[in-house]
């Protein structure tokens, strides 16, 4: 089967363009974008307002559906629904379902999350993560991020509100094809999810950071820290070795000169790593400097790695030094840790079985 491109990374302006080549009126453009979001078209024929010859040159040229759901797993502990994904190529991509309360204005309401992949593989190789144990293999293209939504929304039955760009990659490492998935993320004729419902999270990607505080949109920000100093940084996070925290926290000061959202770390508490107590105040002072909140994560067993889990009363201890220090902070547990939810697990079984 010949890799085909895909229509879903197309914004209507690109379409018109492309049909303006094949000789065709601009609204033949809002025909096609209509049958691709609204009506969720999967094959060209269906799109019975365009002529045949035109569904039938789109159809040789182009794919709506970019990847296929070959697994989906849900958690016996709640309704978090892993799905892997088997690409054009043969290689496959993890996504998951969380649904969370979120609270606004005092209000809470359901909004149905996906934590999406961006890189097929990571060449980041943070030492928690299971997905830079493979290794980096490609990015994924505009439409195969995008289509992952598309199949969470099928796989659901409900409209995906609130994105995490959490998965498998280092998402500022694939910014072209990113920003390209974001214009259609929020495109009202398209998915339509608003810039404060997506969430960039970030290793440290100091020259991505300044691509996405240049591409100006309200979207929220994650940081893998995981350290407040380079010598703690450095053992969790290669990625510090090329952009120390001398160059990203410059990053992360312009970034809050162009976004109205605090910036969260995640705060991945390692045993006789980062989760000695010395460190809970260094995390403080970091955090008070670029008016962070703190996102902290007792660590997730990942089999083939050595990192061990703080007991409860340690991470409770950290979790009290920085709230006494005044710093807004959240202790996250993993959801679908009985599914191997942690980022790049799922393929990574997958793989290895194979
Ligand atoms: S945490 Fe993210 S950036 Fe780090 S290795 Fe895993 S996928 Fe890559």
């Amino acid at each position: 089967m010949p890799v085909l491109p895909s229509l879903l990374e197309y914004t209507h302006p690109a379409l018109a363009e492309l049909l303006a080549g094949m000789g065709h009126k601009a609204y033949r453009a809002t025909q096609l974008q209509e049958w691709i979001w609204k009506h969720r078209a999967t094959d060209f024929e269906q799109m019975l307002n365009l002529p045949p010859a035109l569904r039938q040159e789109l159809a040789a040229r182009f794919t709506l559906r970019p990847l296929n759901v070959v697994e989906v797993n849900q958690s016996t502990t709640g309704s978090t629904r892993k799905f892997l994904s088997r690409m054009q190529d043969g290689h496959l991509v993890e996504s998951v379902i969380i649904p969370a309360a979120v609270g606004q204005g005092g209000a809470h309401s359901e909004r149905l999350t996906l934590c999406v992949s961006s890189q097929v593989g990571c060449a980041f190789g943070c030492k928690f993560c299971a997905s830079g144990l493979l290794g980096f293999t490609r990015n994924l293209t505009a439409s195969e991020i995008l289509a992952q939504i598309v199949a969470a929304e099928e796989i659901s039955g409900e409209r995906i509100d609130n994105l995490v760009f959490m998965g498998m990659g280092e998402p500022l490492a694939n910014i072209d094809n990113l920003l390209t998935a974001l214009d259609v993320i929020m495109d009202q004729r398209a998915l339509n999810i608003g810039a404060r419902h997506i969430t960039i999270s970030t290793s440290g990607n100091v020259p991505g950071l300044r691509r996405l505080a240049e591409y100006g949109k309200p979207l929220r920000l994650a940081v893998s820290l995981h350290g407040a100093r380079d010598e703690v940084r450095s053992q969790v996070m290669p990625v510090n070795k090329k952009w120390p925290l001398s160059q990203l926290v410059p990053a992360l000061e312009e970034w809050n000169r162009c976004s109205k959202h605090k910036i969260t770390f995640e705060y991945i508490l390692i045993e006789g790593v980062n989760a000695m107590l010395p460190e809970a105040p260094r995390l403080a002072a970091l955090a008070r400097k670029l008016n962070a909140k703190v996102n902290l994560i007792p660590y997730n067993t990942v089999e083939g790695l050595p990192w061990v889990r703080p007991t409860e009363a340690n991470c409770r201890a950290f979790c009290r030094a920085l709230i006494n220090a005044g710093i807004p902070v959240t202790m996250r547990y993993e959801k679908g840790h009985d599914i191997n939810a942690a980022c790049g697990q799922l393929r990574l079984r997958r793989e290895t079985q194979a």
